[in-house]
């Protein structure tokens, strides 16, 4: 696996692998790798005879400094877990390489509705973040395949926006959910919980199933006030939100017509760690 820090190297390489006719896949991460990003990067070596994987912590995208400050840092261990996973090309940009006239006054992308609920009103500004980083790593990379996991299921409807936004061609490949044995979804920021902290934290997940499991044609406004109590008593400080939203654009479907396939949502703290996570349902 070739490590590469700078724009322009990164570019000659993947200028000479398109060009032995190599189909490009990416996966773009904040590094602290574990088993939900590897799996990423395995699927994009089954379908990209070249696989770029990007570690970078974008300022931009977090609201919160303190968040940003305290974001897990596990890089030698990170490349061993790449190379071992068929990884081609590990990129590592500094701060200077992505925004290289700083990160003030940056462009804004018009993502409508998407941006604003969920996670977009917990952590205002987090999605322009989003989208500034993956449009400068993507035409960095210039992939054919960009995987991105179903965690993030929002992100993957930012992405999704902003591709249509600026016309770029490459094909978004959503890779389901890879969790622990508990349920509790794999997540860089699980490195900060102490081993009760993530013990008690597959509550979120639980709490999740049992909103799918409860869900009813109408209004469900009780039963998510309901979730939200279970997971203040299963041991989280805080919660977000619950929510019920249609699949396809995410607006609130917490009254159910009984047919849309909805996303059922979470977002809370525990050790003062926030964690988010999703299932689907089909109706
Ligand atoms: P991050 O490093 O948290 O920015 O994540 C990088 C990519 O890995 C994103 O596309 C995430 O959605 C994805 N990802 C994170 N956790 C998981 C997981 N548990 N399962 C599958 N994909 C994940």
């Amino acid at each position: 696996m070739v490590i590469l820090k700078k724009i322009t190297f990164l570019k000659e390489v993947i200028t000479q692998k398109s060009a032995e006719g190599h189909q490009i896949g990416f996966v773009p991460t904040m590094g602290a790798l574990h088993e939900g990003h590897i799996t990423l990067v395995e699927q994009a070596t089954k379908q990209c005879s070249f696989v770029v994987v990007s570690i970078y912590i974008n300022p931009t995208q977090f609201n919160n400094p303190d968040d940003f400050k305290k974001y897990p840092i596990t890089l030698e261990q990170d490349i061993l877990a790449l190379t071992k996973a068929g990884c081609d090309a590990l990129f590592l940009p500094d701060t200077d390489e992505i925004y290289p006239t700083g990160t003030a006054n940056l462009e804004l992308y018009e993502l409508g509705l998407i941006e604003n609920t969920l996670e977009g009103r917990y952590r205002p500004g987090h999605f322009q973040g989003v989208c500034r980083v993956v449009n400068r790593l993507l035409a960095a990379v210039n992939p054919d395949y960009l995987f991105l996991g179903q965690k993030d299921a929002q992100q993957c409807k930012v992405i999704a926006k902003m591709l249509q936004l600026t016309n770029r061609s490459v094909q978004l490949v959503i890779v389901p959910t890879i969790r622990a044995t508990s349920g509790l979804a794999l997540s860089s920021r699980n490195k900060r919980l102490s081993e009760e902290g993530l013990i008690k934290a597959a509550a979120l997940y639980e709490t999740l199933l049992f909103v799918q499991e409860n869900i009813e044609i109408g209004n469900n406004d009780g039963l998510i006030e309901t979730a939200k109590t279970r997971l203040l008593s299963a041991g989280f400080e805080a919660v977000d939100y619950i929510a019920i939203a249609d699949h396809s654009n995410l607006a609130d479907a917490s009254h159910w017509d009984g047919k849309t396939t909805v996303y059922i949502l979470g977002a809370a703290f525990i050790e003062g760690v926030r964690l988010i996570d999703n299932t689907i349902f089909v109706g």
